[in-house]
């Protein structure tokens, strides 16, 4: 699905800190939660971010559509790099790029009536006019997400989990974005609300050409849902590929683990679990070298020197690791896109 996709976000080398202040107020050290990662969005696909839970994913997800501003690197949409962007500027180009949490209720002001949330996006990013034009719109919307005309009127608290997260991909789609990040959209519904939901995302991404980055920490969602699949350790993407070749041959030690824990498709096939040694180290002081050499079967000498860079090692698929450095190709500048 790559060749000739356009891209819709591209981010290069971004970094995420969060700085940590000693009795003076004076910045002691940094939470590296995301710590330069590169990667293209594809109109129309589902990009996967999968990892433990502290990886970074999340904050990855809330850096690239400027919810939390980066550290460092360029995120680029349309053309322009959202880093540099004013704060006008900024309110105009979140019509393009929305955001669906895992609890929405945590985000909707509990006091507004749902209808009126909706009204009031529309409204200061001017969009339909007067004579109705907006209610129509938030009719429109909610009608789309399953929700009836009578939830217009009901406020956050009166919802059940799975409506209330319609209700979130409602404040997603009014402003009729391109960019989706989904960040674990369904983990905390049930699993028979979490299929509707899922079905309900693919239907409107099919109907719209949406672009979801989607963040799970549920291999069995993401293969469900994605097209691409990108694998995070400890604020570093580590591997990337198309899902079926990852699922097929994750080539990332750490991608080994986390696949091996995925029940087997054939209940014939009998999967060795990889179990990890050691805790997840802190974000605060991550191994040198390759952040994951303290708890990899495979680590050589180098790996405790040497940070691996991403490099593809097959069309569409990249990896970090010093194993397969030497048979790689040099590093695509497009992403493997
Ligand atoms: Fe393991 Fe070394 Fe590869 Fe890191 S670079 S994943 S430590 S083999």
């Amino acid at each position: 699905m790559q060749a000739n996709r356009e891209v819709v976000l591209r981010a290069e080398n971004v970094k995420k800190y969060f700085p940590i202040r000693g009795t003076l107020g004076r910045v002691v050290n940094n939470v590296k939660a995301v710590d330069g990662v590169s990667l293209s969005l594809l109109r129309g696909e589902t990009y996967g971010l999968v990892g433990e839970t502290g990886c970074g994913k999340s904050t990855l997800g809330r850096t690239l559509i400027h919810l939390t501003p980066a550290t460092a690197g360029s995120i680029t949409v349309e053309g322009r790099d959202l880093t540099k962007l004013t704060p006008k500027e900024m309110r105009k180009m979140r019509r393009r790029v929305q955001m669906v949490f895992q609890d929405p209720y945590t985000s909707l002001d509990p006091r507004q009536r749902i209808g009126d949330i909706l009204l009031e996006m529309l409204e200061i990013q001017k969009i339909g006019g007067a004579g109705g034009e907006r209610r129509a719109l938030v009719m429109e919307i909610l009608d789309k997400v399953g929700l009836r005309p009578e939830h217009f009127y009901r406020f956050a608290h009166e919802f059940s989990g799975g409506q209330r997260q319609r209700v979130g991909l409602a404040r997603a789609l009014i402003l009729n974005p391109d960019l989706i990040v989904c960040d674990e959209p369904v983990s905390a519904l049930d699993v028979s609300v979490q299929s509707q939901i899922i079905n309900l995302l693919l239907d409107l991404q099919e109907e719209r050409g949406l672009t979801y980055l989607f963040i799970s920490h549920d291999m069995s969602v993401i293969r469900y849902t994605s097209n691409r699949v990108g694998v995070m350790y400890l604020g570093h993407l580590v591997e990337e590929a198309a899902t079926d070749d990852l699922f097929a041959l994750p080539m990332h030690p750490y991608s080994q683990v986390l696949l091996s824990a995925v029940p087997s498709a054939n209940p014939h096939t009998k999967k060795q679990r990889i179990v990890l040694e050691g805790d997840l180290p802190s974000p605060i002081n991550p191994p040198g070298g390759c952040v994951f050499h303290t708890r990899c079967p495979y680590a050589m000498g180098v790996c405790e020197k040497e940070c691996p860079q991403m490099q593809a090692v097959m069309p569409g698929h990249r990896v970090a690791c010093h194993l397969h450095s030497q048979q790689s190709a040099k590093e695509e500048p497009n992403h493997g896109v």
